[in-house]
């Protein structure tokens, strides 16, 4: 057990989270799906925070236009294996930190020991094939996703509470995920939106860490950069999705 005091003072003193969250925020880990802009934002305060482990999944190296929103990294990594340099500025960030690296693609046996070994999965990637494996992998072992994604102008954020029979799944939200997602390469992102996303999914994942608050479980927030605007919807569970449509003997 980490000692609390005094770096995570301010967390202590805070209503409603104190000694007991931050105590089983020291206890969870979380399985880190892409290490971009929003899996570098996310990582880096669940790192401050005081999570226990972190399991940093990518199979990219850092290129010189990633700086622009990637905040884990510096000149020195271009080149560099992203979980490599993650890893290094998280432990010096908060050396209390276990790190695990996963480097490569994501296969389903890797994916399934990972997340099992997590206690929630946060989804930071660019293609539709991760993120229906890891909406498959969340639902099989019941842990919660947090999705986010962010493109041009506009970011997106979605909690699924999977440990819940009634919660939908990602595949409820888009049924069809064989289409290719558009990529920042070539629709570009705004630097600064991803760190929002990014920051949303490290404040859900301590409240569904902790216990503390109200998770946005089943609710999608859409951030629009261009005008400013925040929008909500709820995301309901269909009875046809193929993906969670038989969750009883999914587990
Ligand atoms: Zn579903």
């Amino acid at each position: 057990m980490p000692v609390l005091y005094p770096r995570y003072a301010r967390h202590l003193s805070l209503q409603n989270f104190g000694e007991a969250a931050q105590s089983r925020l020291a206890h969870s880990g979380a399985l880190i799906v892409g290490l971009g802009g929003l899996g570098s934002a996310a990582a880096v305060y669940l790192a401050a925070a005081g999570i226990g482990r972190l399991v940093l999944a990518d199979f990219d190296r850092v290129d010189e236009t990633n700086l622009q929103r990637q905040i884990l990294y510096r000149m020195k990594d271009v080149g560099r294996r992203k979980t490599q340099a993650a890893s290094a500025a998280l432990r010096a960030l908060n050396p209390t930190l276990e790190v695990e690296e996963l480097d490569g693609r994501l296969a389903d046996a890797k994916l399934a020991s990972a997340i099992s070994q997590c206690d929630i999965v946060i989804d930071g990637s660019d293609n539709f094939a991760t993120r229906a494996a890891v909406n498959q992998a969340c639902l099989a072992r019941r842990r919660p996703l947090v999705s986010g994604a962010a493109l041009r102008w506009e970011g997106r954020l979605a909690v699924f509470d999977l440990r819940e029979d009634d919660s939908p799944c990602l595949a409820c939200l888009h049924p069809d995920m064989s289409e290719s997602l558009e990529t920042c390469e070539r629709g570009g992102v705004l630097g600064p939106l991803v760190g929002v996303i990014g920051s949303l999914q490290a404040v859900e994942a301590l409240k569904l860490l902790t216990g503390t608050g109200t998770p946005m479980s089943g609710r999608l927030l859409r951030y629009t950069a261009h005008s400013g605007r925040f929008s909500e919807f709820s995301i309901g569970r269909r009875v046809d999705c193929p993906a969670c449509r038989d969750r009883s003997a999914a587990g």
